[in-house]
């Protein structure tokens, strides 16, 4: 099954030498996720090729511009095109009324639903549930309201054994998959150990926006296969980066060395840095198994 992230922005703040603020697609079994929605992405997703009209849910994690200000834009494109099944947002409570005055004043009424769940920040909640992932929320500690989100992917089925599985008839698949021993009409039993091999574990995916070193986040993202952390300072600003409740790039790797996560991915980079490089190196100093979350990069999770 895929599971995969595309990064469309990987800056701070603003736009600069062509990054864009932030915004990735998560494929997760070729249904679209959208994770924050900075100005650009629209152009983002058409220059990496990735439908928008696929998207039916969008993760908002707070209200700062660049993880929001694509929104309106995406919105009113996708009514534009003609757009008609229900859009599933979730995202910080004004952000609803926020939609709904744009609407309003440009005299806009969508021909497809939008779907509203509010996000509290004040603790971590299960959101969303569907028969590939369930989405909890990672609550952070941002100058605003702000939670991240951890994607996990539902327990998988086994996996079938193809040359043994070919003389049996296909009805019996679903059932053997899902470990269950089928009898056939002559009374022998089919075990599913013999026809299947052990499902994969399932994966998961911590996305944290903006947000300062907190311990109190910790226990929501331990064990997560991926990690992506904003990491908009060298830590050499450290106090920088406490002042405007933000990450260093070796805080980020020390939170995922102190996680049990897998790999690292780092983002939401300030302008003041032209290229990322010692920003990766600073992370890697800590926890090796880093990458930085660029535009156009897609990481299997
Ligand atoms: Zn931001
Ligand atoms: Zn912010």
């Amino acid at each position: 099954m895929k599971f995969e992230v595309t990064i469309l922005g990987s800056s701070s703040a603003t736009p600069v030498f062509n990054r864009n603020p932030s915004a990735q697609l998560l494929n997760c079994n070729e249904k679209y996720y959208l994770i924050d929605c900075g100005e650009g992405t629209q152009q983002q997703l058409t220059k990496y090729n990735l439908k928008a009209a696929r998207i039916d849910h969008i993760f908002i994690s707070h209200l700062h511009g660049d993880h929001y200000f694509g929104l309106i834009g995406l919105l009113s494109s996708l009514h534009l095109n003609g757009r008609i099944k229900p859009m599933h947002i979730f995202g910080p409570k004004p952000l609803l009324e926020i939609l709904e005055i744009q609407f309003k004043y440009s005299d806009t009424v969508l021909r497809y639903p939008i779907e509203f769940t509010p996000i509290e920040a004040d603790e971590s909640r299960h959101i969303f549930s569907n028969q590939d992932l369930d989405v909890k929320t990672i609550v952070l500690n941002h100058r605003i309201p702000t939670t991240g989100f951890v994607f996990e992917q539902k327990p998988r089925q086994r996996k079938l054994v193809k040359e043994k599985t070919d003389e049996i008839p296909m009805a019996y698949y679903a059932a053997l998959k899902k470990g269950i021993d089928v009898e056939q009409p002559d009374g022998t039993i089919l075990k599913s150990g013999d026809y299947t091999t052990p499902a994969d574990a399932p994966r998961s995916y911590a996305y944290c926006s903006d947000t300062m070193y907190d311990e109190r986040y910790f226990e929501t993202i331990k064990g997560c296969d991926t990690l992506y952390h904003e990491a908009t300072f060298m830590h050499e600003l450290l106090d920088r980066a406490n002042e405007t409740h933000h990450t260093t790039a070796k805080q980020a790797g020390e939170i995922a060395r102190d996680n049990g996560i897998t790999k690292l991915l780092i983002g939401h980079f300030s302008s003041r840095y032209k290229t990322l490089q010692m920003l990766l190196e600073e992370a890697q100093s800590v926890f090796e198994n880093t990458e930085l979350a660029v535009e156009g990069r897609t990481f299997q999770l």
